[in-house]
């Protein structure tokens, strides 16, 4: 009896901090999508308060005391055991920072963002350097308090993958690259440099935001649990499983971009609609690693926006809207200028064939960053090294090298594998769907996602916290996770595609 009226506390307590966090996540969703440019300043203020809210009521010692006492607890149901469990491991995670580094880190995390906007806009590493030189040495620092075997890396890829390790990711990556760059480098002659002259021209803001939401409304995304806005950076954030929000960005020059950003965001939120009704206001109503989540996002985004059926449903859907626009474009048309590969800079533009290679690029810099085998100073030089090796190109400057992404400023060391993981995840789970629906593919020539959903729904969204990524995936496929069916997947559909 003690137990379950402890249980109940302890949910009480769970559920007034996941609270605080969503309202946290409605205020960096109004930042992005609506605050006036002046509201800046105080807006950083009443996050900074709300995370040290939320800080303090996870650390609280009714909340360790709760924990210990129903850690022991014989007779918990198997769902009870595991909200215990999941949220055990957020309390003593909170625990081990003092609070000192944690408030020390947040001012880091700031300035250095300033700063990165600065260095990004004049190409000018110089500037951000020592504000990274403070992130990586924090970030060492965190590594020491929270504990780790082996690498100190791994105790930040803890934040993001729970259970992946530097070692492991070698391996992985270490097989991957390889095969990738020989791919890539028989494709590239026989893509060329163009992914269609028809491509070429402007098109109808209106009319590609239309055709977000008619894709979204298709997939399943549920439009009286969630809505589509504008912002700088498309986003995903949700404050209960029945508000979940994405966000895209539409460029009058690019057909593909608005519609791919939505596709990818409405992955991560058909997965957070899909928690169970009854893990609400619970950390089991989460996903277990930004991996998992990514696998989601990327399956829809590639494996069916980027597929040949996917496109004889919407190039005629596209042509009603459209209409003369497009020229004489058909499903093929479509279909082939979207999964043009061609090796650039930028990671967020990457084709499905090249986009690994810049994440292991990234991961291999961080590793000798954290593991002190690499100068903050150096990361420029070492930058463009790798991108020569592994794409073949001369990088022009650092804003469209080092100084690319938004992650390292954030503080975010650790968090690009899960990108690549997304990836391999996500082909291995497709795998299995395709055995799973033998006609798959006729649904979604009809643009019908209801028999996927109804599977993704099944085998990884409604587990939400209970199992580990890497167990979502080997339950549902029967395999631990590797980069086996990823370079099946990679490697069969562009092969046939280029020719190779
Ligand atoms: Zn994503």
């Amino acid at each position: 009896m003690a137990h379950e009226e402890q249980l109940e506390e302890l949910r009480a307590l769970m559920g007034e901090i996941i609270d605080v966090q969503s309202a946290t996540g409605l205020l960096q969703w109004d930042q992005e999508v609506c605050m006036p440019p002046k509201g800046g300043p105080a807006r950083g203020q009443q996050l900074a308060t709300l995370a040290a809210v939320a800080h303090r009521m996870l650390t609280a010692p009714r909340v360790g005391k709760l924990l210990d006492a129903l850690g022991g607890a014989s007779g918990l149901d198997s769902d009870s055991a595991a909200l215990v469990r999941e949220f055990r491991h957020d309390h003593e995670r909170a625990q081990r920072l003092p609070e000192r580094l944690v408030r020390e880190f947040a001012e880091a995390r700031s300035q250095a963002y300033e700063a990165w906007v600065a260095a990004r806009e004049t190409s000018d590493f110089g500037r951000f350097e020592p504000h990274l030189e403070r992130i990586v040495l924090l970030s060492r620092e965190k590594a020491e308090y929270f504990g780790y075997s082996g690498s100190p890396y791994n105790a930040l890829l803890e934040e993001y993958e729970r259970g992946m390790t530097a070692e492991m990711l070698s391996v992985i990556f270490g097989e991957l690259a390889p095969r990738l760059r020989g791919l890539v480098a028989r494709i590239v002659p026989a893509a060329g440099p163009s992914a269609g002259a028809w491509l070429d021209r402007d098109w109808d803001e209106e009319i590609q935001w239309a055709l977000t939401l008619r894709v979204l409304r298709d997939m399943g995304y549920d439009f009286d649990a969630g809505r589509q806005d504008r912002s700088v950076h498309p986003f995903t954030v949700n404050f209960d499983i029945q508000d979940v929000r994405v966000t895209t960005r539409i460029n009058r020059r690019e057909l593909f971009s608005g519609l791919t950003g939505s596709i990818h965001e409405g992955g991560h939120a058909l997965y957070e609609q899909g928690f169970a009704l009854e893990d609400r206001r619970t950390v089991l109503a989460q996903a277990p690693s930004l991996g998992i989540h990514e696998s989601q996002s990327r399956m829809w985004e590639n494996m069916i926006g980027r597929s040949r059926p996917f496109w004889e449903h919407y190039a005629p859907v596209f042509r009603e809207h459209h209409g003369a626009a497009l020229g004489d474009a058909g499903p093929e048309d479509f279909y082939r200028a979207i999964n043009h590969v061609a090796p650039s800079f930028i990671r967020v533009e990457a084709d499905e064939c090249t986009y690994n290679l810049h994440i292991i690029l990234r991961f291999e810099i961080e590793l000798a960053l954290i593991e002190g085998n690499l100068r903050v100073r150096d990361v420029p030089e070492a930058w463009n090294a790798k991108v020569k090796e592994y794409l073949g190109l001369t990088v022009p400057n650092d804003a469209a090298g080092c100084l690319q992404d938004i992650h390292w400023s954030h503080g975010g060391i650790g968090y690009f594998p899960t990108y690549a993981l997304g990836n391999l995840y996500a082909a291995q789970l497709f795998e299995t769907i395709q055995e799973a629906l033998p006609d798959l593919w006729e649904q979604v020539a009809q643009g019908s996602f209801a028999p996927l959903l109804a599977w993704l729904r099944t085998h990884v969204h409604r587990t939400g916290r209970r199992k580990l990524a890497a167990a979502i995936v080997e339950d549902a496929t029967g395999s631990a996770p590797s980069a086996a069916p990823f370079l099946r997947y990679i490697e069969g559909k562009y092969g046939a595609l280029y020719g190779i």
